[in-house]
């Protein structure tokens, strides 16, 4: 399958390096990297390794329930490491009404500002 025009390859760059970001967490199932349009002092994007949607992720295998909560479990890792422990956000935009353009799963983990509720 040809990636190389998809959006969705992009991620899959940055996993590998291809293009460059800032990384501030990694295991063996995730990387996290600094927004490039940061929303919030901290904006860090939290990605699988493996591509998939959340739609798709639901239907899929048990390893993937592994990995959303292993995702859940270095948001945490990543608010620690970035000193926003007093309050921060997790954000999963899914779909096109919800304004996701990247479409390789990722988290958003905001923080060091007051955040308002509901989102826009
Ligand atoms: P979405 O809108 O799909 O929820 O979030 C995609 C995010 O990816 C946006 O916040 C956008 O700023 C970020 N983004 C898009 N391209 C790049 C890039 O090349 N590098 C980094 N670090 N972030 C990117």
């Amino acid at each position: 399958q040809a990636r190389g025009h998809c959006l969705w390859s992009l991620f899959d760059k940055i996993i590998s390096r291809e293009i460059p970001s800032t990384v501030v967490y990694e295991d063996d199932k995730v990387l996290a990297f600094r927004d490039i349009n940061p929303q919030a002092p901290v904006h860090v994007l939290l990605i699988p390794k493996v591509r998939d949607g959340l739609t798709e992720l639901g239907k899929a295998e048990l390893k993937h329930e592994d990995i959303f909560g292993h995702l859940l479990y270095a948001a945490k890792i990543v608010a620690e490491k970035e000193g926003i422990v007093d309050g921060f956000r997790v954000v999963i935009n899914s779909g096109v009404s919800a304004c996701q353009s990247v479409y390789h799963l990722h988290l958003h983990v905001l923080g060091g500002r007051q955040m308002k509720w509901p989102p826009g």
